[in-house]
C-alpha cells in the first residue's frame, strides 16, 4: 500500500480522519459544560468512510 503524504506542506506522518464517536461531557453542579470528556465508546465510532486529512496543514490526502 502506498504511504500517505500531504503534497502541500510534506508532512508524512500525522493525519487524521473526522469521526463520531459518543461520548460524555462532565457538567458542574449550575450545569455548565467542562472540558472534559470521557467514556468514549470506541467500539460506536461513524463516518469511518470521511476523507483522510492532514494533521499539519488541513489538506485532504486521500480517501
Ligand atoms: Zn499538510
Amino acid at each position: 500500500m502506498e504511504l500517505l503524504k500531504c503534497d502541500k506542506c510534506g508532512n508524512i506522518k500525522r493525519f487524521y480522519r473526522n469521526i463520531s464517536v459518543s461520548a460524555k461531557l462532565r457538567v458542574n453542579n449550575k450545569g455548565e459544560d467542562l472540558k472534559t470528556v470521557y467514556d468514549i465508546n470506541k467500539d460506536d465510532c461513524d463516518n469511518y468512510f470521511e476523507p483522510i486529512y492532514c494533521c499539519e496543514c488541513g489538506t485532504q490526502v486521500g480517501e
